[in-house]
């Protein structure tokens, strides 16, 4: 099985368009869609059909499109995050806000060692950051290899023989997974990234030859940020795509 691994997209469909692209999504077995499908960019309804148009996918929600489909408040949101949440509601189609009020929660067992989620397999919106929150889900949750988003920055938690080992993954690059290890794996966010790298950023997962590889795709950065303007939304958020914050 060759699994595509995307995260994040935010309503950003320039920076989705060329992922899908740079990938090419039919030589894949399955896409993992990790959530967050809107929220921030203006073009929800481009994402949602390209996602709904996945040709073999496992799609989970995110925290975005949990307020965007009205399941959440947003009283944890920032004002930017929360106009953009009320926007994206007012602007997606009956049928794209139906699909994303009916994602359903993370975490998902996609096969028998392998699972997605969007924050933490604990918890759909905590956040995975440190050493601690990864120890915690290696001690109660017990696939081999879970892929997660949320924290929009691509990383890897590894618990082997010597304990947890974390690493922030920088640019394109690969892992070959040990058998007597197991792994978390963020792919970064494809639609707001959020290492000062402003490329968006996606997995792949080859699972017979046991490596899982990450890269980064350019993407008309102006193009999204001119919809975000155009759309009236908060400027800060066409701003930051450009520095990758
Ligand atoms: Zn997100």
């Amino acid at each position: 099985m060759r699994y595509l691994i995307l995260s994040d997209m935010h309503g950003n469909w320039e920076a989705f368009e060329a992922v899908l692209a740079h990938a090419g999504v039919e030589s894949f077995d399955l896409a993992l869609v990790l959530g967050d499908l809107v929220g921030y960019g203006a073009s929800p309804n481009e994402v949602v059909d390209a996602v709904r148009a996945l040709p073999r996918q496992v799609t989970i929600r995110g925290n975005h499109d949990k307020v965007v489909a009205g399941l959440d408040s947003g009283a944890s949101f920032n004002h930017a995050a929360l106009e953009a949440a009320r926007w994206t509601t007012a602007s997606l189609k009956a049928e794209n806000l139906r699909h994303v009020t009916e994602l359903p929660p993370g975490p998902t067992v996609v096969a028998p060692d392998l699972a997605i989620c969007h924050g933490s397999p604990l918890d759909e919106d905590a956040y995975v950051f440190s050493e601690y929150d990864a120890h915690e889900i290696f001690l109660r949750h017990q696939p081999r290899l879970t892929f997660f988003g949320h924290t929009h920055v691509p990383s890897l938690f590894s618990l082997g023989p010597g304990g947890i080992d974390v690493q922030a993954l920088r640019g394109d690059g690969s892992l070959a997974l040990e058998a007597d290890m197991r792994y978390l794996l963020n792919p970064g966010s494809i639609g707001q990234p959020r290492d000062r790298d402003p490329r968006a950023a996606y997995m792949t997962y080859d699972e017979g030859a046991g490596v899982v590889s990450w890269w980064r795709v350019a993407y008309p950065i102006d193009q999204a940020q001119r919809r975000i303007v155009e759309a009236g939304l908060p400027s800060i958020l066409a701003e930051r795509l450009a520095v990758g914050i």
